[in-house]
């Protein structure tokens, strides 16, 4: 049975195209720059062939319609008919929704309620949803949040010490983001190292463009770092992580700028772009601190030393930590961040061995066994989590 996992952007969207049960990448790409007044950007792989095309795309109806147009045309699949789901990755699934769910009106209304909560990522999801229902309309759909992993949460992790109408007028708390990546690393781990993820306590660590780390007991969310929005938490690429607040209004009066433009700011040119002033890639600060960078390296300190931070508060939070996980681009590629980090846990017992370490491509263990903490990278794969639950929801 072929899937489809849709991840849609402000101005993007991603596909992958499953065969299921198998597992199988049929093929891939993602469009870019939809809506633009310039051209947009079509990239689909194709036998491990990657052909680029440039394109108007007014819309994401318009790319939709392409992608399923090609799909034939290229003889990737022989009718439409064969497609037999669609699942879509959403952002924000507020309090409504801590599983995957099949798309029907409600789930939808649910969602374009969250819009404020998610503005750049809800709305654009929406959009994705209904083109598809536009092109397939008979075909089932699904939804699968990126917060739902997070309800688990108990309201002592989740809630914001702030006026409590905040939390039941506008629903302002701790929603969590990467939930799928951190549920799949955290199951993967226990399923690799035949161990039953209900007697476990795991750290996930996913360390990419945006990086949250979430503190796992028994298969369920206890505690994670990203907030509200994506915003809290540890320096990210180009976001701040956790800051005084006061700071937006420092901001606001000094420069004269609206609060949503700092905040603008806090998101899109801080992190490592701010302090570094290079770059928001993990790769050319590497280059840059060997380089002796003071700025570059004062960036990537910063981050490291927060994300030690967390992982000892979680060390007390679950009492005791049984295994680290690294995933995404930095946590799976970059194992001069893992040991620099791993570096700082050695109070709690972390021992890593250099050539395990060394290790790529797959999901392997880096700590040594005198290691007090099972330390491991697992690659994440968000899309192949889509497929799955859209393949078991359209089956029940
Ligand atoms: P993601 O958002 O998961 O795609 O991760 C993007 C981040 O991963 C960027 O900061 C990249 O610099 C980083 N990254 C990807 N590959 C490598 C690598 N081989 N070494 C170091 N960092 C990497």
């Amino acid at each position: 049975m072929k899937i489809m996992s849709i991840n849609s952007g402000s101005s993007s969207l991603k596909f992958k195209l499953f065969e299921m049960p198998e597992e199988k990448v049929i093929t891939e790409g993602v469009f870019e720059r939809i809506t633009f007044k310039e051209e947009g950007i079509y990239t689909i792989k194709i036998n491990g062939e990657k052909i680029k095309e440039f394109l108007p795309l007014p819309n994401h109806a318009v790319a939709v319609e392409r992608l399923l147009k090609d799909l034939v045309d290229r003889k990737i699949i022989s009718s439409l008919s064969e497609i037999k789901g669609v699942g879509h990755r959403i952002v924000q699934g507020g309090k409504y929704f801590d599983k995957s769910v099949l798309v029907d009106s409600w789930a939808k209304d649910r969602i374009r309620e969250l819009i404020d909560l998610a503005p750049l990522h809800n709305g654009p999801h929406l959009i994705g949803i209904e083109a598809f229902e536009k092109a397939l309309p008979n075909v089932k759909q699904v939804v699968v949040f990126d917060t739902a992993f997070h309800q688990g949460m108990e309201p002592e992790a989740f809630m914001y010490a702030v006026p409590y109408y905040w939390y039941t007028d506008y629903g302002i708390r701790k929603y969590g983001a990467h939930g799928t990546s951190h549920q799949f690393v955290a199951n993967e781990y226990a399923r690799l190292t035949n161990q039953d993820i209900n007697k476990l306590k795991i750290v996930t660590c996913h360390l990419g463009n945006g990086c949250s780390l979430c503190a796992i007991e028994n298969g369920r969310c206890k505690d994670t770092s990203m907030g509200l929005t994506p915003l809290e938490g540890v320096p990210m690429g180009t976001r701040t992580g956790n800051i005084d607040p006061t700071v937006v209004s420092y901001i606001v009066e000094k420069e004269g700028k609206t609060a949503w433009e700092v905040v603008n700011e806090l998101n899109k040119k801080s992190g490592y772009l701010g302090i570094s002033g290079i770059s928001n890639d993990a790769r050319d600060l590497e280059d840059a601190m060997a380089e002796g960078n003071e700025r570059a390296t004062l960036a990537i300190k910063i981050q490291e030393k927060r994300i030690a931070d967390y992982i000892g508060s979680y060390y007390l939070y679950l009492e005791g930590i049984d295994a680290i996980i690294f995933t995404a681009g930095i946590g799976e590629n970059a194992k001069e961040y893992r040991e620099r980090i791993c570096k700082r846990l050695e109070i709690l017992g972390v021992v890593i061995d250099d050539e395990a370490n060394s290790q790529r491509g797959y999901p392997f263990r880096i700590s040594a066994p005198s290691s007090k903490i099972d330390v491991w990278v697992v690659p994440t794969n968000e899309e192949l989590v889509i497929a799955r639950d859209t393949m078991r929801l359209i089956n029940e």
